[in-house]
């Protein structure tokens, strides 16, 4: 896998001779690096969940780099265009129901009546979507079920084969995956997946409103973001809150801020609890930690508070906590 540095002139054009190619290029977000290939390429398409280890069923979010591009492929209600005319370029993922005549070939979306649309803010991924002129299909860059990565050389710890080339945009803002909404027909919003950008701040629009708890299609998962057992590094986590009473001395503890006096195997997420900062570096630290030979198991500070992004690093971290069924 090559790497492209993002200043470098002819990064971006490489990147995007690469795509219009059929090839598999990994890319900076604000949100965590995506593996991108040509959304209209089923190709392209296939061979992310190949590299992946990705299950056909699990469907792929879908970039676009203007509203205008969106509403070729999807049903803009009038309440999808508020929240896109709010928060977007963003962290936030739309599912809309698909065009009928929509260019997207069924497999993206895992055969569904509707597709995962986002524009971006990462500077890099705009433009790459400016320079190639392409939708880009793009999961976070991780083998199926690991720890999303959230710089370039987790990219390359992870996926050793089928990538060409990985955009170095340098670590991701929000270091957790989009906060996913689900558009009814009704125009009314339903969380699917939690992000960075948090319910409450949606919900706040005026004119949106929250849909009932139940999933339209019940086809479950709806998102694999939401299956028990995600984003799971290979060394067992567990969860506490107040102190780690049953931590062994080779465990790592994990506290959400700075602890008065560190011990050895004591680590922390931010100096002062700062949520943003928390979210930002968590996968980074249980990376780092998952690659420590000297450590068993990896205690984790659970946040008590459920508000902002705080709610997608509780559900990262409950996921990621649970063994496999
Ligand atoms: P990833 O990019 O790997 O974080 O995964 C993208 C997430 O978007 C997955 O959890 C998908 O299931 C979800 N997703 C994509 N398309 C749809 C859709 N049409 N309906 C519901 N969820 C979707
Ligand atoms: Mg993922």
């Amino acid at each position: 896998m090559h790497r492209l540095r993002g200043g470098d002139a002819g990064a971006l054009k490489a990147a995007a001779d690469l795509l219009q190619r059929g090839e598999l290029v990994a890319v900076p977000t604000e949100t965590v690096y995506g593996l991108a290939a040509h959304a209209r390429d089923e190709v392209a398409v296939r061979s992310i969940f190949t590299v992946k280890g990705r299950p056909l069923l699990d469907p792929l979010i879908v970039h676009f780099a203007s509203l205008e591009q969106v509403s070729q492929v999807c049903e803009v209600s009038s309440a999808s265009q508020l929240l896109a005319d709010r928060f977007w370029p963003g962290p936030l993922t739309l599912v809309l129901p698909r065009k009928a005549d929509c260019p997207i070939p069924d497999l993206v979306s895992a055969g569904k009546p509707t597709l995962a649309v986002r524009i971006p803010a990462h500077p890099l991924f705009r433009q790459l979507l400016q320079e190639s002129q392409l939708p880009l299909a793009a999961p976070s860059a991780n083998p199926f079920g690991y720890i999303s990565p959230t710089r370039p050389e987790h990219v390359e710890d992870s996926l050793k084969t089928g990538v060409a080339a990985v955009l170095d945009g340098g670590p991701c803002e929000h270091g957790v995956e989009s906060t996913i909404i689900e558009v009814t027909a009704e125009g009314r919003v339903r969380l699917l997946r939690p992000g960075p950008l948090s319910l409450e701040s949606i919900l706040a629009l005026p004119g949106i409103e929250e849909a009932g708890a139940e999933p339209l299609d019940d086809t479950a998962p709806v998102a694999p973001g939401m299956l028990k057992s995600h984003y799971r590094p290979s060394k067992g986590i567990l969860l506490f809150t107040g102190s780690p009473t049953n931590a062994a001395p080779g465990d790592a503890v994990v506290f959400l801020a700075r602890p008065e006096n560190p011990a050895a195997h004591q680590f922390w997420l931010s100096e002062r609890g700062d949520e943003g900062e928390i979210a930002h570096n968590l996968f980074h630290l249980l990376r780092q930690l998952d690659g420590m030979a000297e450590i068993a198991r990896v205690y984790v500070e659970m946040p008590e508070s459920n508000a902002g992004v705080l709610k997608a690093v509780r559900d990262r971290l409950n996921r990621a906590a649970t063994p496999p069924d």
